[in-house]
């Protein structure tokens, strides 16, 4: 088994909120790029347990590569306990408290990983403000809530280079699908001149950076 074959199998197998024709997706388009663009700076905002890490990662070690991989690994709104998406095995008992940090680190560890997949832990906003780096590949999986994919939106689509990838996953053109924010920042990209519609999985959608 190749060495992507050998992460495409992990991450399929890594608990997580992305269907494999996505992940695969999300995999391809990035390791396009990367094969173009090698070494690049890539980011995502949403880690969870380290699933779309392992999608990404194994394009970006095969393109030398760096991905950033943000989450304050408290859970969304929807993973709190009495919500939809709640895990009770993600409970930290020291203070009761989701904790989903462990579970990537194991995540990134068993996937040998550990220096193509960097985590950045803290809230998305704060982590914004403080990175200069501009970024080829940024993928925005984090919270649904209004307020929260605004900020991502807001923050971190600036920093992409001309010519880079905006991915955005949970773009769901139908309301009875799913939560609105998501699809609203998409439309928003769009709306906005900077960006270029590539592809589209499921959804995720594939964006590219136009030449300003
Ligand atoms: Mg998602």
């Amino acid at each position: 088994m190749s060495r992507v074959d050998e992460l495409l199998a992990l991450a399929e197998a890594t608990p997580g909120f992305m269907p494999r024709d996505e992940g695969l997706a999300l995999y391809e388009h990035a390791r396009a790029y990367g094969d173009r663009s090698p070494g690049g700076t890539w980011l995502e905002i949403g880690a969870w347990c380290g699933k779309s890490a392992l999608y990404l990662g194994a394009a970006a070690q095969a393109s030398a590569s760096v991905l950033y991989s943000l989450d304050h690994h408290r859970g969304s709104e929807e993973n709190q306990p009495g919500w939809e998406y709640f895990d009770a095995s993600l409970v930290d008992p020291f203070d009761g408290r989701l904790n989903t940090l462990p579970s990537w680190q194991r995540t990134i560890a068993r996937a040998d990983l550990e220096s193509t997949v960097i985590g950045l832990v803290g809230p998305s906003q704060v982590v914004a403000r403080h990175f200069a780096q501009p970024l080829d590949v940024l993928f925005i999986d984090g919270g649904h809530g209004a307020r929260v994919a605004w900020a991502d939106y807001d923050e971190w689509t600036p920093k992409i280079v001309a010519g880079g990838r905006l991915m955005i996953h949970d773009v769901f053109v139908d309301p009875a699908d799913g939560g609105r924010p998501p699809y609203e920042i998409y439309c928003a990209a769009l709306d906005s001149g900077r960006f270029a519609p590539l592809a589209a999985q499921g959804s995720l959608r594939v964006l590219e950076r136009c030449a300003s």
